[in-house]
């Protein structure tokens, strides 16, 4: 099902984010359990898109929680592994994060993601003692936060090279970088949670992470009832705030992965009150209701919205 979402992201963004002079070196990777669409265009394109891909299977090797031999699995099973500085520090950012959410953001789920199934597709309706125990387990997983670290760590490689431009579409996750030759802006499609034609098209310049978090991307249905992979760290449950996405726009690309999915677990309320006390991000909402909101950095066409004022 991610999948075959991320196919359709990759062709909404395809279809509307991509023009210029040349054409770019492009190649489609799976990697991090996701579907990849990397474009580069420029001299060192072909060597960029070589680099890149070795860095995504690098940050996954290190950071994946299913892996069995990656740092974060060895830290699950309660090792110790020696931490080079710059991996330390993405640690300790991400914790940052989670602290500025309120735990809205948790690196810790990984228990509890697995006695919902979500981990190996396995999905199931655990007992409220499983999620409790599950609770009890706090276990690394970096699933919210790593195609947005990586995104970054992408661009930042494509910086130093002979590059013009880029457009990097890791799953639910957009990176771009560089301008377009003709100045105008990169158009990244807002998708339709109910599946079809984008609900309306971001415009963003420059360098910048576009994230989004839904409840479409990863889901299971039993009984008529839809359980997805955005969990509530207060609850155990899937996140039921009244959202069906939370797109986030942040020249970070690792500030804009853990506050797609922070934002989607607040809700709308509270996520706009969340953007009013920062100054780092937009963001667009869809809400259960099917209404967008959008604050007021965010440029959107093709819809009606309701924007949201400092
Ligand atoms: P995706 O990875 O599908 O793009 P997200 O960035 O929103 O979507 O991350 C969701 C993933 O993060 C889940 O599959 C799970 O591994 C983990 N996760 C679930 N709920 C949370 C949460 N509240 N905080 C941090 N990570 C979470
Ligand atoms: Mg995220």
């Amino acid at each position: 099902m991610k999948r075959f979402f991320c196919l359709v992201l990759l062709a909404c963004v395809l279809l509307c984010g991509c023009s210029g002079s040349s054409a770019p070196v492009r190649e489609t990777v799976f990697c991090m359990d996701t579907v990849m669409d990397l474009q580069v265009w420029g001299r060192d394109a072909e060597e960029g898109l070589r680099k890149i891909t070795e860095e995504l299977n690098a940050l996954e090797r290190d950071w994946s929680a299913t892996s069995g031999s990656s740092l974060l699995a060895q830290m699950n099973r309660g090792e110790a592994p020696a931490l080079l500085p710059w991996q330390a520090e993405l640690l300790e950012r991400v914790e940052g994060l989670s602290r500025r959410t309120g735990g809205a953001f948790d690196p810790h789920l990984r228990a509890l993601s697995e006695v919902w199934g979500f981990s190996e597709e396995t999905h199931r309706v655990p007992t409220p003692g499983e999620i409790a125990a599950a609770m009890e387990q706090p276990q690394w997983d970096l699933g919210a936060a790593l195609k947005g670290y990586a995104g970054q760590e992408c661009a930042g490689i494509l910086a130093g090279m002979d590059v013009d431009r880029a457009m990097l579409v890791l799953g639910g996750n957009v990176q771009t970088f560089g301008d377009k030759p003709d100045g105008s802006p990169w158009q990244i499609g807002i998708q339709n949670p109910e599946g079809g034609e984008n609900l309306g098209i971001l415009s963003v310049t420059g360098t910048v992470s576009v994230v989004t978090s839904g409840d479409y991307q990863r889901y299971f249905e039993i009984d008529g009832v839809r359980y997805h992979h955005i969990l509530d760290p207060k609850t155990g449950y899937p996140a039921d705030s009244g959202l069906r996405s939370v797109t986030v726009i942040c020249r970070d690309g690792l500030t804009a992965d853990c506050l797609s999915t922070a934002l989607f677990v607040m809700g709308l309320e509270q996520a706009a009150d969340f953007w009013r006390e920062s100054d780092d991000f937009d963001a667009v909402f869809v809400t259960t209701g099917g209404a967008i909101h959008a604050t007021e950095g965010a440029i959107l066409s093709g819809c009606q919205y309701e924007v949201i004022s400092r």
